[in-house]
């Protein structure tokens, strides 16, 4: 077997290396491949941080914490921080008034809950009778 078939076969076999579901006598194989292959080794680590990553990203603890979008709704909803709410939107919207912005804002975070959307729907359903 030529060098770079053998490098195709272990680089196959690397995501089953990673999680350990290789067997035993392939498993061995693959360690002493890397241990004088470059080209497999950078494929190893690559593949070892994709299986990290993949791992944080199903983490229950690295979601979103849950009440965020109720949070913002509920500070720009209210009357009096109306104007500093404003204020992030406002240089990107320049020229707009406080209260658009804030609008804007609403309208934004609203539509990414589907209580929002829902809600969203009920209004353009009433508007519309
Ligand atoms: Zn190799």
């Amino acid at each position: 077997m030529s060098e770079s078939r053998m490098c195709d076969e272990v680089q196959a076999q690397l995501p089953s290396y990673v999680d350990r579901s290789l067997s035993r006598v392939r498993r061995r194989l693959v360690g002493l491949h890397l241990r004088r292959c470059q080209d497999c080794q950078r494929a190893f680590s690559a593949e070892r941080d994709l299986a990290a990553g993949l791992k944080v990203l199903s983490a229950p603890a690295e979601e979103p914490p849950e009440g965020l979008l109720d949070e913002l709704l509920a500070q720009a909803a209210r009357p009096g921080v109306k104007g500093r709410a404003a204020v992030p939107a406002r240089g990107a919207v320049s020229g707009a008034r406080p209260a658009l912005s804030v609008a804007l804002l609403v309208a934004g975070a609203a539509a990414g809950t589907g209580v929002g959307y829902g809600t969203w729907r009920g209004v353009r359903r009433l508007r519309r009778r």
